[in-house]
């Protein structure tokens, strides 16, 4: 057992040759302030080889973990050396160990590294990790960015060989007085439902350079492509990916089946009351529900979706669109190909009778146009495996996906969160 004080502290401490000169408390609540120096023996010049000498003491304060339960600040005394000779070109320089601090952050280098952690593995937000430290947003930001980048670069086998391929348009941020839309590409391996990479806009030029960067090989592994169903990202698909089968991803159906129900119940809001939806209106209560799942309903939410619907509906218009959205989610409970082919048929025909809403009128054309890359889905698809990991994967981008400023920043933090990196490598990364 280690008895001598400063041994002790130094074993408690932690970091590798370094002396503790001590620890000061500044009270309850505010963290402790631990200093301390490297060790070693002096540095000659760089230049002449002369023995430097110490020209000066700054002090770096540096964020460190937490520790007893207080947030601690670790205030580096480091060296500022000189070269004695007055005919050397050298004058001075610092003293740099990257085993306590990387140049330029504001944490130390194991805080970085649990911050990235944390933040990339774990999906804590910025703040939370910030809190827990007991600092600035930005210096956990700036940290978890640098290490974060160091290990996306680091890990070139992320991208593994994929057999279906989706991209997706995500909004990471809204800038300026006008908050002007920022708009990435998601590019899946919706198989597996990880996010290979994100490329800044939402047209089909980055998404195809992307693409032509794989190589020849890797494309020609890929069989399925995935589509929403409005997008440039068809045209990329048939240019670079010509062979693969291109099917209608299910998750995007059922997402325009309910964006058309919502279009409905503002409309009929409009029209029967002429504002916008308020806390009070029946059909603004029931928006929730509306886009619930039908089986997902307990006998309450059903009951009160049924009144409120009566109420505000006289019509029967949103409970119309509500009963097409429905149906258009069954789609995806039939098993066999060629019924659900008929199926798909059918119901493009019967939605666009000219008795029902313009909304689901407009779902019927939809479903005509799309029909064989529908149906696409029940003949590719192994399981339902797929629109799962998916729909997980998307709702993890959009955990993260709000707030950035700078498509870099959104596409690391992206990576780390959604993209399955190798975090083993963590360790052998040095910050960028
Ligand atoms: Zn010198």
């Amino acid at each position: 057992m280690e008895t001598d004080p400063i041994r002790v502290c130094e074993l408690i401490v932690g970091l590798p040759d370094v002396n503790v000169l001590g620890v000061e408390d500044l009270g309850a609540g505010r963290p402790l302030r631990l200093h301390i120096e490297c060790r070693g023996p002096r540095p000659a010049c760089e230049e002449c080889g002369s023995p430097a000498d110490v020209k000066d003491r700054p002090q770096v304060e540096l964020v460190d973990l937490p520790a007893f339960g207080r947030p601690v600040r670790t205030v580096w005394r480091k060296h500022r050396w000189r070269c004695p000779d007055f005919e050397c070109p050298t004058s001075s320089w610092t003293g740099v160990d990257t085993r306590i601090a990387a140049p330029r952050l504001g944490l130390t280098d194991r805080a970085g590294r649990w911050a990235t952690i944390q933040v990339g593995k774990c999906g804590w937000t910025v703040s939370e990790v910030a809190r827990e430290l007991d600092c600035d947003w930005h210096i956990v930001n700036d940290a978890v960015l640098a290490y974060g980048e160091a290990l996306l670069e680091a890990d070139t086998d992320r991208v593994g060989q994929v057999t279906a391929l989706g991209m997706d348009e995500t909004l990471f941020a809204r800038v300026g007085v006008w908050r002007r839309q920022l708009w990435s590409t998601s590019i899946v391996d919706v198989a597996q439902g990880v996010l290979l990479d994100v490329v800044p806009g939402r047209g089909g030029t980055e998404p195809t350079a992307w693409l032509a960067s794989q190589g020849n090989e890797w494309l020609s592994q890929v069989e399925w492509v995935t589509l929403d169903l409005s997008s440039p990202y068809r045209a990329v698909f048939d240019t670079m990916l010509p062979d693969a089968t291109q099917i209608a991803d299910p998750f995007h159906l059922v997402k325009l089946a309910n964006s058309k129900l919502d279009e409905c119940r503002r409309r009929v809001q409009n029209e029967t009351l002429g504002h916008r939806g308020r806390k009070t209106d029946p059909l603004y209560r029931i928006r929730r529900l509306l886009t619930k799942a039908d089986e997902r309903l307990d006998d309450r939410g059903r009951s009160k979706l049924l009144g409120l619907l009566a109420a505000g509906d006289p019509k029967g218009e949103v409970k119309t669109t509500w009963h097409a959205k429905e149906v258009i989610r069954s789609i995806y409970e039939i098993d066999d190909p060629d019924l659900a082919d008929e199926f798909v048929s059918r119901l493009a025909v019967d939605l666009q009778d000219t008795a029902y809403p313009p909304e689901v009128r407009s779902l019927g054309r939809t479903l005509r146009r799309w029909k064989d890359h529908i149906v696409a889905w029940h003949r590719g698809r192994a399981t339902n495996g797929p629109t799962e990991a998916v729909n997980n994967l998307i709702k993890r981008i959009k955990r993260i996906a709000f707030g950035f400023r700078r498509f870099r920043s959104f596409r690391i933090r992206a990576l780390l969160y959604a993209g399955r990196p190798n975090w083993d490598l963590l360790a052998t990364i040095t910050p960028r």
